[in-house]
């Protein structure tokens, strides 16, 4: 099973920069925070320190064996399974 992780940031980033400061693979901070997906894997500890240091505490980090698709408009999660090339 392929457990992927996701991150993204929440509402309320003040653009601090400090995730940036930490970890520039990932995070580039502007006005707000946004989140390269292509560099998550392999990053994951230094995610999880921005995480961690992040004054208003909106970065979220999730490990999940699901893709999840969040809806912003309708305000919902949907869960999709992951399938696995092998399964194909
Ligand atoms: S550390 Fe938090 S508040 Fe600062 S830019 Fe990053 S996500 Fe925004």
């Amino acid at each position: 099973m392929k457990i992927k992780v996701k991150v993204w940031v929440d509402e309320g980033c003040i653009g601090c920069g400090l995730c940036e400061e930490i970890c520039p693979e990932v995070f580039e901070a502007d006005e707000t925070a946004s989140v390269n997906e292509e560099n998550i894997e392999g990053n994951e500890d230094a995610i999880a320190e921005a995480a961690a240091e992040c004054p208003v505490e909106v970065i979220i980090m999730i490990e999940s064996d699901f893709d999840l698709i969040i809806d912003d408009d309708e305000d919902e999660v949907e869960e999709e399974s992951v399938i696995e090339e092998d399964e194909l």
